[in-house]
């Protein structure tokens, strides 16, 4: 075993634990929490590596390093997501190699989505990304739509040929009311959650929590949780 495989299988194990751990205390199944190992800025290389270890989901959150490295591994089982705040140029690209998108938050985007799905014949998951901080009629800092834009996005979702609403996803924010207060931030994004799959069931995904605080992610209900840093090992650079 090389040292990176060694030491990418560590990590892994102890997210594992973790996650395991989480479901445990909040009376969860396991299988109800998917693992979504952050990747970007890393290497193919280690792609390769932690499918090997098992991993099936990854996330990047930046096309330029995404696509190559997409290529670079499409002989593998694995399923991209799309986390990173989108501009519309990078549509056609993104829409070659992610399964799901992550960071919907904008109608132009759900246009410009579907129509590169419908062109490439592909069928893309999309999550609407929720800022929790935002006001009515604002975006995040970070990306993602005032809560109460999510049900008009999602139905523009629903009614876009080449796209399926898959459910939400959040950030936890660094100010505002959420600041500080993960547990609550999922907590107030299940109630969205709820809201949403009454008029949507399908879109039952709750995509929450980073190597910080992923349990209080699974603890609110989460059912993706997006993991780089603890995996991987601090970023070279931001990303
Ligand atoms: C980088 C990133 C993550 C992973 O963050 P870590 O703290 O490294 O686990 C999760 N979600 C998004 C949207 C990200 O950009």
């Amino acid at each position: 075993m090389t040292e990176r495989r060694a030491q990418l299988a560590a990590n892994l194990a102890q997210v594992e634990e973790r996650i395991a751990s989480a479901c445990a205390s909040a009376g969860r199944e396991r299988d109800e929490v998917t693992l979504i190992v952050v990747t970007k800025t890393y290497p193919a290389s280690d792609v390769r590596i932690l499918h090997e270890l098992g991993v099936r989901h990854v996330a990047e959150n930046r096309d330029q390093d995404a696509a190559p490295k997409a290529v670079a591994c499409a002989d593998l089982s694995l399923t991209w997501h799309f986390v990173g705040q989108l501009q519309t140029n990078k549509v056609r690209s993104v829409a070659g190699y992610a399964d799901v998108v992550q960071s919907v938050d904008r109608a132009k985007l759900v246009s410009a989505l579907s129509a590169a799905a419908v062109k490439g014949g592909r069928e893309l998951g999309c999550l609407i990304q929720v800022a929790l901080d935002a006001e009515s009629g604002e975006r995040g800092d970070r990306g993602g739509v005032a809560p109460d834009a999510i049900e008009e996005l999602a139905a523009a979702v629903e009614a876009a040929p080449g796209i399926r609403l898959g459910g939400l996803m959040t950030v936890a924010p660094l100010t505002g009311p959420y600041a500080g207060r993960q547990r609550a931030a999922f907590e107030r994004l299940m109630e969205f959650s709820s809201r949403l799959r009454g008029n949507h069931p399908a879109a039952n995904m709750v995509s929450a929590g980073m190597s910080a605080d992923l349990e209080d992610a699974v603890a609110a209900g989460a059912t993706h949780v997006r993991v780089g840093t603890a995996v991987l090992g601090v970023r070279p650079r931001l990303g």
